[in-house]
């Protein structure tokens, strides 16, 4: 008997040997036993073959389960970067989108806005046609190339030949649009520089054209197009002075063509209606008292054209009786506006839309690739069961606390697990109700305060009263799913996790204001938080729903120095080392806010919290954490962003087109992109039922701005040092 033991003794202490040495076996055995030694020997060698084929099995164990843990947390430096730079590449194709695609789409799809719709200017145009010194040309038809799509010039382009019929339906549109509206065509004046034979051949198919200039012929008009189109002859010989002035003319430019006005004596002047000021119209009557100069042209009057600069000009003709060619765009998209206006439009879209987009450019793939890495699941074959705490603070919770704590008690969870429920001073019967679980429960237990003392103090006491190794906490108006605490249990099994997030979904989807709230619930979760975990830097681990380590709790107790205490306590475990995931499939069902008031008071805690704790957290920006850097950002951003969505239409209008073209090509795109990431981030996560929530997109762009401008009056209280006032708990906190 005691040899048995001893060899057991020897096999237990000999794990590491795949055998047991014979040689010292024997010696432990004596002769008479030597038949039974033998049978023993077998069965010795039979567990030795096991114990070396466990080992096997445990180190391949090993090395999966940090192949696993690879697998679920990590992107490498590397992949973020290569991330960013797609980040980068698809916002300057996204920017770019609306001038390289939709603005030739639309403006080829849409009838441009004709002379027809501006009844002033026509009236203005029939009223000078009757002067005997000013003409109508028509100039093109509405001034953009259909071959490149530039609006310097029209019917002959240098990058391609415009078809022929194209040219012949441009000039007849534009000789029908000046007859339908009353005015005679005294010339037709190509727009631009370059044109051809073809199209002068095309200009004289049409005939003659009854002309006051061909009466007038013997003035010096040779170098205009025959104005009765049988024969025309080219323009030529004017010469433009003030081509730069439109933004605005400086002493030099005005002295630098006077000076080349007197050394030129030009018979023919031709100028644009954009470039009319004071020193324009100064320099003309320079020009016409210096005694050389007969025909003034003044070119693409249009639609949206300076009603008194043309009279000016018109004025100044009759006054010294020169002749005046009006060159008309028919169709105008608009009268080529400020180029200064022009640059500062592109770079504003450039900004505002570059900032909106490149976030979701980086984060939509990163989440994708995340995703596909994830799908291991990790917790599965690897079960992991500490013993956890539930810690449930509660305040007047009479209606829900019931069913927290059944919730509780229900999941599905294979390790022991508590719940404490924490009554901060209700004046309800949430205590009572609590009370009755915990009588009926030996895992139950209540605490109570007779005052209200806040969220941290009870979260703290439930830390301290905790037997769990683990602590989960969550608010009583929210219900945890049943797989939801062995999901995030599952990550502690990595000794870095200190703290997991849990999903929250919203529960009480029954207005329009709780599905806009569902819908960037699931977007910013499965999302941004998303990538954030996939770092193991979750910056916000909600109070609805997460699990932490409960020793790091209590050496970092929850404080209300701010009053978003789950943002400030997360901040203060990562700082204390920590790596913090999120855990996607711990759903927590959470009660929203049903009506704007209650909303606004709940996002006036977490904005104005938000930039409590990250001023608190300073260290985190200095870090040069990307998450932080980019929560400083928005808020200092967003105000830029809301004026730019105010003032890019109305640019974009004051540089001619209308605005349901801004609509179309620019106010188009950011739907589409809040849609397309929208989309992607409800159907994350097999929440594909959520999906029809994208259908409210429109609203949700408008639910966002009406954030922003929340946010913005928080900044302002914040950086004012004003500070806010929220209802809290039943308490009036006064915040600063
Ligand atoms: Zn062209
Ligand atoms: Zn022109």
């Amino acid at each position: 008997m005691t040899q048995r033991v001893r060899l057991h003794a020897q096999i237990d202490n000999s794990r590491d040997a795949c055998a047991v040495s014979a040689a010292e076996e024997e010696t432990l055995f004596t002769a008479d036993e030597f038949g039974r030694t033998k049978k023993w020997h077998k069965k010795i060698a039979k567990i030795a073959e096991l114990e070396c084929k466990k080992r096997i099995l445990l180190e391949e164990k090993k090395a999966l389960e940090a192949k696993a843990l690879r697998g679920w947390t990590m992107m490498s430096r590397r992949q973020i970067f290569s991330l960013v730079v797609l980040g980068i590449v698809l916002t300057a194709f996204v920017v770019s989108v609306p001038s390289l695609f939709m603005d030739p789409l639309v403006s080829r799809i849409l009838p441009p806005p004709t002379l027809d719709q501006e009844t002033r200017l026509v009236s203005y145009l029939q009223e000078v046609q009757l002067y005997k010194n000013v003409f109508l040309a028509v100039h093109g038809y509405n001034h953009i190339c259909p071959v490149c799509g530039s609006d310097g010039h029209e019917l002959a382009c240098r990058h391609g030949q415009v078809p022929i019929e194209e040219i012949q339906r441009r000039i007849s549109s534009g000789l029908e649009i000046f007859k339908n509206n009353g005015l005679e065509v005294d010339s037709f004046a190509f727009p631009g520089q370059d044109y051809d034979e073809r199209a002068l051949s095309v200009l004289s198919s049409f005939g003659p054209v009854t002309s006051k200039y061909a009466q007038a012929g013997s003035r010096g008009v040779d170098l205009m197009v025959n104005s009765s189109l049988t024969d025309p002859v080219v323009y030529y010989g004017f010469k433009e002075y003030t081509w730069t002035w439109r933004d605005d003319v400086f002493e030099e430019s005005f002295q630098a063509a006077l000076t080349k006005l007197n050394r030129d004596k030009p018979p023919l002047i031709l100028l644009h209606i954009q470039d009319i000021t004071n020193q324009t119209l100064g320099l003309l009557e320079h020009a016409i008292l210096q005694g050389s100069t007969r025909i003034i042209r003044c070119d693409d009057i249009a639609f949206d054209s300076d009603l008194q600069a043309a009279r000016q000009v018109a004025d100044l003709a009759t006054k010294y009786d020169v002749d005046l060619i009006l060159a008309v765009i028919p169709a105008s998209k608009k009268a080529s506006g400020s180029y200064t206006l022009d640059l500062v439009f592109k770079v504003v879209w450039t900004l505002s839309t570059g900032l909106f987009v490149f976030p979701i450019a980086v984060m939509i793939p990163w989440a994708l690739i995340f995703m596909s890495k994830k799908r291991k699941p990790y917790a599965k074959w690897n079960p992991h069961y500490p013993t956890v705490s539930l810690i449930l603070p509660a305040y007047n919770e009479e209606k829900t606390i019931g069913k927290s704590i059944e919730r509780g008690l229900c999941q599905r969870y294979m390790g022991s697990l508590e719940v404490i429920a924490i009554d901060d001073g209700s004046t309800d019967r949430t205590f009572e109700i609590a009370k009755k679980y915990a009588d009926r429960y030996a895992n139950v237990r209540v605490i109570r305060y007779e005052e209200n003392r806040g969220k941290s103090y009870a979260l703290n006491t439930g830390f301290a009263q905790a037997k769990g190794e683990i602590s989960v906490f969550s608010d009583t108006d929210s219900v945890l799913a049943p797989e939801a605490i062995s999901r995030m249990v599952s990550h502690f099994r990595d000794p870095n996790v200190g703290m997991v997030a849990g999903m929250v979904v919203i529960n009480n989807e029954k207005n329009l204001l709780t599905r806009l709230q569902q819908m960037e619930y699931l977007c910013s979760q499965s999302i941004m938080r998303f990538c954030q975990s996939s770092q193991r830097n979750v910056l916000v681990c909600p109070g609805a729903c997460t699990a932490v380590r409960t020793d790091v709790a209590r050496s970092i107790p929850s404080t209300d120095r701010t009053i978003a205490e789950d943002a400030d306590f997360t901040f203060s475990v990562w700082k204390d080392g920590w790596k913090i995931c999120q855990e996607p499939e711990a759903v927590s069902y959470t009660e929203a806010p049903e009506n704007l008031k209650n909303l606004i008071n709940q996002r006036k805690r977490w904005f104005y919290g938000s930039l409590q704790t990250i001023a608190i957290h300073k260290w985190a920006a200095r870090k040069g954490n990307l998450w932080v850097i980019k929560a400083w950002l928005e808020c200092f951003l967003s105000p830029f962003t809301l004026l730019c969505l105010v003032f890019l239409p109305l640019l974009y209008i004051s540089l001619g087109p209308n605005l349901p073209v801004f609509l179309l090509t620019y106010g188009l795109l950011p739907f589409a992109i809040l849609g397309i990431s929208g989309g992607i981030g409800v159907r994350l996560f097999n929440r594909g039922e959520k999906s029809r929530l994208v259908l409210l997109m429109p609203l949700y762009a408008a639910y966002q701005l009406m954030l922003n401008l929340l946010l913005i009056y928080l900044v302002f209280a914040f950086v004012s040092r004003r500070g806010i006032r929220i209802e809290r708990g039943g308490r009036i906190i006064h915040a600063i």
